[in-house]
Order: structure tokens, then sequence, then C-alpha cells
């Protein structure tokens, strides 16, 4: 089964579904490597329809790909996350940091973050400006704890070789470790905070083959950051955090009130950063609006939008929503 229907809004779970007037299909770069990979016509495309949830303003595609295909497209057709890796070459080896424009400084001007959790993706919106923030370093050594990072793990995948070249690994592996802890103690760092990557592993997100240079961007995120990685779904206690950031994340997995629920419920302050697509693209199942906000503050959740004060330019509609089910959010 390649499609499935989703008569309810995958957010909330209403049904209060409105089909939207506009209903134009136009390839693009995701949905031309769909319909080749899956070996799909344009019809197939033309049936999938965008609704509008008059409870949550989401948008949303019905029919839209089962979740078994869905698998496929995140880690099969496009499973590398493209700007997920471009955020990281650009900071270690360019000197450039993910563009929230100045969101982080507001961030951390604020509020006290001792505690700071991400989700899914590890390089989409704050790990990198908080390792430049207590690293302080030159670019020459954010340089070279990437690419001994890199090397480390990648020096660690031996199948396929045989025993003198293992061996000759084994050596490689020692090697960039220590360089790379000798850099990690060299520094002492001031005001480390705890950092934590929750994962879901929805297949609507990516997972095994976001990779570079063989190296899976969580294994690298780990090592390079000193992060927790702890899976959502095996989460039995909960944990507070000062700030949790969904940086284009809450639309990439098939639970997303869960785990807004979840941020909202275990952190002082949650961040929520998206693409708002009114014209939903169909290789989206869904998609937050502009008006998504007045869902939020219908539900008594303090919010402020900050999209306007970050000092950033867009070439997209982008949102940048900061909430909290206790404290206002008076920046
Ligand atoms: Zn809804």
């Amino acid at each position: 089964m390649i499609i499935q229907k989703y008569k309810t809004c995958v957010f909330c779970g209403s049904g209060k579904l409105k089909v939207n007037k506009c209903q134009k299909f136009i390839h693009n770069f995701y949905t031309r490597s769909i319909k080749n990979d899956l070996d799909l016509n344009d019809i197939f495309f033309k049936k999938m329809k965008t609704y509008k949830c008059i409870n949550c303003h989401v948008i949303q595609n019905n029919p839209w790909f089962s979740k078994k295909t869905s698998f496929k497209i995140f880690n099969q057709i496009y499973g590398q996350h493209n700007r997920n890796w471009l955020n990281v070459l650009n900071f270690f080896q360019r000197g450039l940091k993910p563009n929230h424009g100045n969101l982080f400084n507001i961030l951390v001007k604020n509020f006290k973050i001792k505690k700071y959790c991400e989700f899914n993706a590890p390089f989409m919106g704050l790990m990198i400006d908080f390792f430049d923030k207590e690293y302080n370093q030159n670019s020459k050594f954010n340089r070279n704890i990437f690419n001994y990072s890199l090397s480390y793990l990648s020096s660690r995948q031996l199948a396929g070789f045989n025993k003198s070249l293992r061996n000759k690994k084994e050596k490689e592996a020692k090697k960039n470790l220590k360089k790379l802890n000798k850099f990690k103690n060299k520094i002492s760092v001031n005001n480390v905070i705890k950092k934590t990557l929750i994962v879901d592993n929805s297949y609507l997100s990516w997972l095994y083959n976001d990779n570079y240079k063989s190296v899976n961007s969580r294994s690298l995120a780990s090592e390079l950051f000193d992060i927790d990685i702890e899976e959502f779904n095996l989460k039995k206690k909960s944990k507070k955090y000062d700030l949790f950031g969904l940086f284009n994340t809450l639309d990439h997995t098939h639970q997303p009130k869960k785990i807004l629920d979840y941020a909202l419920n275990n952190s002082k302050y949650v961040l929520i950063y998206y693409h708002s697509n009114e014209n939903l693209e169909r290789q989206h199942l869904f998609s937050l609006t502009n008006k998504f906000i007045f869902y939020l503050k219908k539900n008594k959740i303090f919010c402020s939008n900050l999209t306007l004060d970050i000092s950033k330019k867009f070439k997209t509609k982008e949102v940048y929503i900061l909430c909290s089910k206790f404290n206002k959010v008076n920046i």
C-alpha cells in the first residue's frame, strides 16, 4: 500500500477539515524523485488534495503516502537531510552559523538556560550556537575538532575489510580519538549547559541514511557536542528543561501534538520554528501555518511571535514562536 487516507487532522485529531479551493499541482525536486523511485505517474499525485483544519489551522494532504512509504521517502529517496548537514559544514568549514538571525542572543540574554533540549534533527537549531559560545575558539580549532570527530567515527566502520586493513583502521580510530580528546581537554569550557536531543524515530524524519562521509548525524552530534540522545517513546520520567527547541521538526513526526505537549509540560519555554506553507507541496504530509499561534493561545499557551524581532532576512515564509505553558513570554 503506497497511499493511505488521513481523514482527521494529523495534528489535533479534529474531523473539521475543509478542502482548499486551490489544488494546483506542480512537480518539484522532491516529488520528481519520489515519482521516479516509486514508479508513479502524475495522476497519482493529483489524487492528493490539500485540507485545512478549522481547529488548529494546519494544512494537510489527504490521501497521502502510507507510513511504510514515508520510511522509503525519508530514508532512501532523500535520506540525507541536506539542510541539517549544510548547517554543520557551513559552521565547521566556513565559520557560518545556522541563520536564525539574532534569536540565540535574545534567548540567552533573557533566560537562564542550564538545560536545553531539541528534537530529532541535531543541527537545525541552536546546538551549534551553544557549542560556539562554550568553546569560543577560532576557525582552525573548530575545523580540527570536526575533522577528528568525523575521522574517528568513520574509522570505526570495518565491514568488508581484511585483517590488516582492520588493524590499520583500529590504529586510526585510537589516534583520532586521542587527538579529539586532547583538543576537548585543552579548552576549559565555561558554563557548559546540559544538552539533550530527544528522538522519536518517526518515519516522517531523516534517520538511518542521514549520513555524511558514512557518519550519521546523531552519532556525530553526540561525539562533537557531548549531548545525550534519548528515545521519546521509551521515556518514563519527565525531565525539566529551561528551553526546548523545535526547529523545522514538528511537521516531521506522526505524533506532533504529543511532542509539543511533552515540550510544553517539561520545559519553561518552547521555541517552535517552522515554514508556513499555505500551498502545501505533495512531499509533505502537513504543515503549520501563520494562524497556528491562535490555536496555541486558544489553549491557554502564552505565546510571542518573534519572527519580526530577530533581524533575519527571509527568503521564504518562516515563523518563530516562543511559547510557554507556565510563564508569560514578554521579550
Ligand atoms: Zn487540527
